[in-house]
C-alpha cells in the first residue's frame, strides 16, 4: 500500500499509533480525536468529554433512542520492537493492542453518519484506560455518558489470530472475569543456620502456591473455567538469611462471576489456613478487576444471522476467550456485544511486534457503518 493511496482512516490510525499514552494520560490522543471532530460540520454534532475521554453524538433526523459504539484509547508501557515508519515516538509506549485501529474504525463510522443521517441518534464513546487503572466503570457513571445513556452498545476488538475480512463472536459471555491477586506473608527473618528462632516466609508460600493449585483442580465445576496463576513470588535479601517477607502475585480468571465470587472464598481460607500453620500475618489484595464481557443473546444471535446474510465477511461463533476486557463494565448496565475482528499477525495482542493488517479499518468501518445505519433506521 503506498503512502499516496492510503485510506484516511489507515492515515489516521498511524498519526495515532505514534501517540501511545498511559490510562487517563490520553492528553495528545484526547486533543488528536477533538481536532479532528471540530473539522467535521458541526450541525449534527455534540461533543462532551469526561476526563481524557470524548462523547462524540451524531444527531438522527428523527431520534427515538441513542445507540452507541464504543472504541477505547489507550496505549500500554511496552517498547515497540516494530520497524514500521509511523512506529510509537513515545519511548516506553506502544498501541500494542490495537486501540489505534479501534479509534480509526470509529471515527470512520462516525464521520459517515456525520455526512449521512439517519433515524436514531448514534452516540460514539471514545473511552480512557482500558488496560487500566479502567475507564468504562466511572465514565457509565458520569454526566455526559449519563446524559446521552444509549439503549444499546457495541464494540470491536482486533483479533490477530483471524484473517482479514473474518469477524468472530458468540451469545452470552465472550471474555471472562478477571481480578488481580498480591498476597503478602510477613513472618520472622533470621540466621539460616537457627531456623527455629526465626519464621521462613520461602516456605510458607510455597505451601500457598501449592495449595492454591488446588482451587481450580479441587473447588471449581470441571465443567465451568477458570484459572489462577501466581507470576511473580518475591522473597528474601540472601541465600543463608531466612526471610520475613515473602509476596506473591497473580491473577484469577473465571467464566462465570459466581465461580470469581467462590474462588475468592477459597483463597481467602487458604490464606487464613497459612496464618493459622505457619504463624505469620498475611495481607491479600486483589488489586484491578474487570467483569466479563456478557454479550447480549439476542442482539448477539440477531448481528451474526445479520452478518451471514451480507456475506461479504466470513463468521465464526468462537469460544469465550479467559482474557479480560473493561467493555464488560457498559454491557453490565447496557445490552450490547463485543466482536472479534481479523487482522492477521503473527504477533498477538499485547506483543511489541504486534502489526495489524491495516485493510481490516475498511472492513471494519463498512461492516459496523452498515449495521448500525440498519439498526438506526429500523
Ligand atoms: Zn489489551
Ligand atoms: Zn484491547
Amino acid at each position: 500500500m503506498s503512502n499516496t493511496a492510503l485510506s484516511p482512516f489507515v492515515d489516521i490510525r498511524r498519526k495515532l499509533h505514534q501517540i501511545p499514552e498511559p490510562g487517563f494520560a490520553e492528553v495528545k490522543t484526547q486533543r488528536f480525536l477533538l481536532d479532528y471532530l471540530a473539522a467535521l460540520p458541526p450541525e449534527r454534532l455534540e461533543i462532551a468529554t469526561w476526563r481524557t475521554g470524548v462523547l462524540a453524538k451524531v444527531k438522527g433526523t428523527a431520534p427515538r433512542r441513542i445507540l452507541a459504539w464504543r472504541a477505547d484509547m489507550d496505549g500500554l508501557p511496552i517498547d515497540e520492537e516494530t520497524d514500521l515508519p509511523y512506529r510509537s515516538q513515545h519511548p516506553g509506549y506502544m498501541h500494542a493492542c490495537g486501540h489505534d485501529m479501534h479509534m480509526a474504525i470509529a471515527l470512520g463510522v462516525l464521520t459517515h453518519f456525520v455526512h449521512h443521517p439517519v433515524r436514531d441518534d448514534l452516540l460514539f464513546v471514545f473511552q480512557p484506560a482500558e488496560e487500566g487503572p479502567g475507564g468504562a466503570r466511572p465514565m457509565r457513571e458520569s454526566e455526559p455518558f449519563r446524559r446521552w445513556r444509549p439503549e444499546a452498545i457495541f464494540a470491536l476488538h482486533i483479533a490477530p489470530e483471524y484473517p482479514v475480512g473474518t469477524i468472530a463472536t458468540r451469545p452470552g459471555v465472550l471474555f471472562a472475569n478477571t481480578s488481580e491477586l498480591f498476597i503478602e506473608l510477613v513472618g520472622q527473618g533470621g540466621h539460616a543456620a537457627f531456623p527455629h528462632r526465626a519464621n521462613d516466609m520461602v516456605v510458607a508460600a510455597c505451601h500457598l502456591v501449592t495449595q492454591l493449585q488446588t482451587v481450580v483442580s479441587r473447588n471449581v465445576d470441571p465443567l465451568e473455567a477458570a484459572v489462577i496463576t501466581v507470576g511473580k513470588i518475591e522473597a528474601g535479601t540472601k541465600q543463608n538469611i531466612i526471610a520475613e517477607r515473602a509476596r506473591l502475585e497473580g491473577t484469577i480468571r473465571t467464566l462465570s462471576a459466581d465461580a470469581m465470587r467462590r474462588i475468592k472464598e477459597r483463597i481467602e481460607a487458604l490464606v487464613a489456613g497459612i496464618e493459622a500453620g505457619f504463624g505469620c500475618r498475611a495481607t491479600l489484595d486483589y488489586g484491578a478487576s474487570y467483569c466479563q464481557v456478557d454479550n447480549d443473546p439476542t442482539l448477539t444471535r440477531e448481528f451474526l444471522d445479520w452478518a451471514r446474510a451480507r456475506g461479504d465477511v466470513r463468521v465464526v461463533e468462537c469460544p469465550p476467550a479467559m482474557t479480560g476486557e473493561d467493555f464488560g463494565y457498559f454491557l453490565e448496565e447496557i445490552p450490547g456485544f463485543l466482536f472479534w475482528i481479523g487482522v492477521g499477525s503473527p504477533h498477538g495482542l499485547h506483543s511489541s511486534r504486534l502489526d495489524p493488517d491495516e485493510r481490516a479499518i475498511d472492513v471494519a468501518i463498512r461492516l459496523v457503518t452498515a449495521y448500525l445505519g440498519w439498526k438506526a433506521s429500523a
